[in-house]
């Protein structure tokens, strides 16, 4: 049995609390992302799963009783937290799906971190992945740091990029450090806080981490001439500039301090790991759907931020992941879910990423913890211990692939709407009606189109209601109101359904039908839905 929660005391849980950085990377596919949790890993000490880190290569073929479809595709449908300690801190790494597998769940891990890394490729610049994901954290006013990666390799100007940044996200680019050598020709970088040089050294296969030195800029001027000389001069400009680091507005997300770095050398990401200890804001008192504060010392409290189903066909699983707000879970605490009041048993916590799993005994403020037989849970869902408390919804997002669901055998109708029903409450899709469409064939909206498949995977086997799904030519969301639905109605290709919160959706084939509308209906109501 474990000891009682009582037995670890709020000084303890201040003092774990204030170790904790936890966040996630913000990033397109191919930036980088996975061999920067690899390099993030190496540096620092992974804590009770010893080579559980492993690439897309790694993680293909092995057995595991996932889902099939995701066995199938060797690719990885969970997102969870990888926990490393590095310096005093205890650093928990969420992870954001991408490639096929970027759905709702990306941008609702975002509403568990307290910081995010913007990882960006040195050559293409603000991707498209990237800037959904910033519009989120935006919102969330979640500090960012960002990181211009593959600096390695021939790239765009660094300066140009700043001036990306800044168009693009409105946050002011504060370069912590500036490269040596351009991009392709990766030397090292000035550290701006002190105008000293840090250059890089190449390990065989970036395998090990890369050596590092530190010289005064005379030295440096020695080193690396022109390259130093044009560095200098650089940094000077932003400085000019007004871009230098500054604490509030970082934490504000107003200005984002930059690194610039090679994951694949592992250069920059010792600093980055600095960053995240020196700057980014630890697990802090998280504020309730009352606009109060729960203190981090208060008895346990979390909310769920995933619910990840079928990972085992057999035992039709549920593993919801909690973001624990504070106090301390302990596994075997009785918790009580804040909605329907109910006791949940936390007998089988775990700690999970990719396909690995461990059990975990212990999380503090800032942690994640995976619960198994969850299928009470669902998303948005908080939980406490002794003390109530309800966390702020988790939004829905904005839907940007639609699909008509219906079953495919229509004396299976009964099991068909329960099944829609379902899904809709644990967020696996949006379900959107018509009156014009009726309940037999409702339209099936999401984020990416894993998440359809999913839906149809679990109609098929879970709810024993075969359906067929049939794409919709719409690709934007508007939020709208009840008075202009009959202009809209009148409108070629535009389609007004209402989801299941209660809000109108007015569907859209692309933005230049949306324009041509918006045109015609001066002061017709299409609110953007970033998150709603
Ligand atoms: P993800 O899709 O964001 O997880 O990207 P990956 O980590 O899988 O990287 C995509 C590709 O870029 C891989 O071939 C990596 O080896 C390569 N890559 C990642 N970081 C760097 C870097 O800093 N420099 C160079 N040259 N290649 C990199």
């Amino acid at each position: 049995m474990n000891s009682s929660p009582a037995t670890v005391s709020s000084s303890t849980t201040l003092a774990e609390a204030k170790r904790r950085r936890t966040f996630a990377v913000i990033s397109h596919p191919d930036a980088g992302k996975s061999t920067l949790t690899e390099a993030l890993a190496l540096h620092a000490r992974v804590i009770g799963q010893a080579g559980a880190v492993h690439g897309k290569a790694g993680r293909r073929g092995t057995v595991s009783d996932w889902m099939s479809m995701e066995k199938e595709r060797g690719i990885s449908i969970s997102s969870a937290a990888l926990q490393f300690s590095y310096r005093d801190a205890v650093i928990n790494l969420l992870d954001t799906p991408g490639h096929a597998d970027f759905s709702e769940d990306t941008y609702r891990v975002l509403s568990a971190v307290d910081a995010a890394v913007m990882l960006v490729d040195a050559a293409k610049g603000l991707e498209t992945q990237t800037m959904k994901l910033f519009e989120v954290c935006r919102h969330r006013n979640i500090p960012i740091i960002t990181v211009i990666n593959k600096w390695d390799r021939p790239g765009q100007d660094a300066l140009a990029l700043m001036d990306e940044v800044l168009g693009r996200t409105g946050l002011t680019p504060t370069p912590l450090a500036w490269p040596v050598g351009e991009a392709g020709d990766f030397r090292g970088v000035l550290d701006r806080s002190d105008g000293s040089y840090i250059r890089f050294t190449r390990t065989d296969g970036g395998a090990t981490i890369a050596g590092e030195e530190r010289f005064t800029a005379s030295q440096a001027a020695e080193l690396e001439g022109e390259a130093w000389h044009t560095a200098e001069e650089e940094s000077g400009l932003l400085e000019l500039e007004g871009q230098q680091h500054d604490q509030d507005t970082f934490l504000a997300g107003k200005s984002t301090p930059v690194l610039f770095g090679s994951a694949v050398l592992n250069f920059g990401v010792h600093q980055l790991l600095d960053v995240l200890v020196d700057l980014a804001p630890s697990a802090e008192a998280r504020v309730d759907a009352h606009g109060e504060p729960r203190p981090v010392d208060a008895p346990f409290s979390g909310f769920v931020f995933k619910v990840q189903a079928g990972m085992d066909t057999a035992h039709r699983d549920r593993l919801a992941f909690v973001r624990v707000c504070s106090g301390v879970f302990e596994r075997g605490m009785i918790v009580t879910q804040a909605a329907s009041k109910k006791p949940f048993a936390t007998k089988y916590a775990q700690q999970v990423f990719g396909r690995d799993r461990e059990i975990i005994d212990t999380a503090y403020p800032g942690d994640v913890v995976g619960l198994v037989n969850a299928a009470a849970l669902r998303v948005g869902d908080s939980l406490y211990e002794a003390q109530p408390v309800s966390f702020p919804p988790i939004p829905t997002f904005a839907p940007e692939h639609f699909m008509v669901i219906r079953a495919k055998d229509s004396s299976k109708y009964k099991q068909f709407r329960r099944g829609i029903e379902q899904l809709d409450h644990e967020g696996v899709v949006q379900v959107l009606r018509s009156d014009l469409r009726g309940d037999q064939a409702p339209v099936l909206a999401a984020v990416g189109p894993m998440q359809f498949e999913v839906a149809e995977d679990r109609m098929n086997n879970e709810f024993n209601a075969p359906v067929k799904l049939e794409r919709l030519a719409f690709t934007i969301a508007r939020r709208t109101t009840p008075d202009w639905i009959p202009t809209l109605a009148r409108e070629r290709s535009v389609e007004v359904l209402s989801r299941t919160d209660g809000d109108l959706l007015a569907l859209f084939s692309d933005r230049w039908r949306l324009q041509g509308v918006e045109r015609e209906h001066p002061g017709i109501v299409l609110e953007p839905l970033v998150v709603s």
